[in-house]
């Protein structure tokens, strides 16, 4: 695609690769079919091609984003189907990120969705606030049918059950099981921690388990990801400079084989972490390392070999892929063939590319569509009739939870149940 760019306005390191990604394009429109947005509303500009126009003609005329703009990028789920489907290379993450904080920037949004944003990037990272704000959410049960909008909408999406704080989630170091064979550093998250705790436990017992140390480093906490994917760079840089020293400290203080991840979401950030400071000369060389370091857990267990299950499964498990993990870091086979190995029966979803919905925030700040895509992603399961649905993200576990009696857990906990570990807590009440 040909671009315009002055020269004043290339002297800017974002614009030069925003220029470098359009240039990469060809308009060959391959991108649409896979587009969950363009699939469900069948317009250009909510499909790749379209919005990569909308963000060509804005920045291109130093444009302020305009309503037109802002209605179509914040109906991108920032899925990355569209990156898998490219047969160009065009690095739409990186692009629609520099649009997103383009948009925050120079629009102002309407007052109640300025205050959504502002509570969501300052409650989500934070768990402690988190799970205040899940009380609060309980304590107004009888009145929350009554809430207005997406702020009604939210609180009738909170979970039903607040799990305690989890011990592992503190920092700490958990020694490996007999002789060691990497020491991981795990991201132990933010809203994780609060909706799903025993997704920690669980990954922690299945690593140590594989003779490795564990080290929840002090210091380290949300990733980043939430706020960035709102425009949000500069709180996004913070929380990813705390996490990069705090990962540099326990690298420098013995070594790191990993920086483990359980949230893909979170990992697709992390690895990005080399990107996003690149024009930092402080923290390049470190973020770049962190992201070298960065893995998610099931390329970890890969690497390891899973043991020989203890406990025959036999369960059919509808495995769903979440976008963050095989279009943002294409890791697609690892949790396949491990849950194979920890002798679970697969069943492939139809449509596996398209996104559920969760998208990070998308379900709380686009609900109608996130709605559409969990009811057609349920649907496609619901016809393989599995025993349960896995997923490697806790976006992914929420969303389809909220929809479906069928009970989703984390891949780590049916890797961690096959090898010696409790039984995931969604299964509690099912299969003796
Ligand atoms: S990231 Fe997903 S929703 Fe956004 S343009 Fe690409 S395929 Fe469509
Ligand atoms: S598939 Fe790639 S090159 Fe073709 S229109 Fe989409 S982004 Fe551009």
């Amino acid at each position: 695609m040909q671009t315009n760019f002055s020269l004043a306005q290339l002297a800017d390191a974002d614009t030069v690769e925003a220029e470098k990604i359009l240039r990469a394009c060809v308009h060959c429109g391959f991108c649409t079919a896979t587009c969950p947005t363009y699939v469900l509303l069948g317009d250009e500009l909510d499909s790749p091609r379209g919005r990569i126009y909308l963000i060509k003609d804005m920045l291109e005329n130093d444009r302020p984003a305009s309503a037109k703009v802002v209605k179509h990028i914040d109906r991108c789920l920032s899925c990355l189907s569209c990156m898998t489907t490219c047969p160009s290379g065009v690095h739409y993450m990186h692009l629609v990120d520099h649009a997103r904080t383009h948009i925050e920037e120079t629009y102002v949004r309407p007052l109640p969705d300025r205050l959504l944003r502002r509570l969501l990037q300052i409650v989500l990272p934070n768990p402690a606030l988190f799970r205040l704000s899940l009380v609060g959410v309980w304590l107004a049960g009888p009145i929350k049918h009554l809430l207005p909008g997406k702020l009604g909408g939210m609180v009738r999406m909170a979970p039903r059950r607040l799990p305690s704080p989890s011990p592992v989630d503190r920092p700490q170091v958990f020694p490996a099981e007999g002789p060691q064979r990497k020491r991981l550093a795990l991201l132990n998250g933010c809203a994780q921690q609060v909706l799903a705790p025993q997704i920690n436990e669980a990954t922690i017992r299945l690593l140590t388990r594989h003779g490795c140390e564990v080290v929840v480093a002090e210091g380290a906490g949300c990733c980043g990801a939430l706020v960035h994917h709102m425009g949000k760079r500069d709180q996004a840089l913070a929380q990813a400079r705390a996490n990069i020293d705090a990962w540099s400290k326990v690298l420098g203080q013995g070594g790191l084989d990993a920086v483990v991840i359980n949230t893909s979401g979170c990992g697709t950030t992390v690895k990005d972490y080399g990107f996003m400071f690149r024009e930092e000369p402080a923290y390049a060389d470190k973020a770049a390392r962190i992201s070298a370091l960065a893995r998610d857990v099931t390329e970890i267990m890969a690497e390891l070999g899973l043991q020989e299950p203890v406990r025959a499964s036999g369960l059919t498990v509808a495995y769903h892929a979440a976008c963050s993990l095989q279009h943002g870091q294409r890791v697609l086979a690892p949790p396949k063939a491990l849950l194979a190995k920890a002798g679970f029966a697969l069943r492939d979803i139809p449509e596996a590319h398209l996104c559920c919905g969760s998208a990070g925030t998308y379900n709380l700040v686009q609900p109608v569509l996130a709605g559409q895509l969990r009811d057609r992603k349920l649907a496609n399961i619901a016809r393989l009739e599995p025993d349960l649905i896995a997923a490697g993200n806790i976006g992914c576990i929420t969303q389809l939870a909220g929809g479906t009696e069928t009970p989703v857990v984390h891949t780590v906990e049916l890797l961690d149940w096959a090898t010696g570990g409790p039984k995931p807590v969604a299964l509690a009440d099912s299969f003796p």
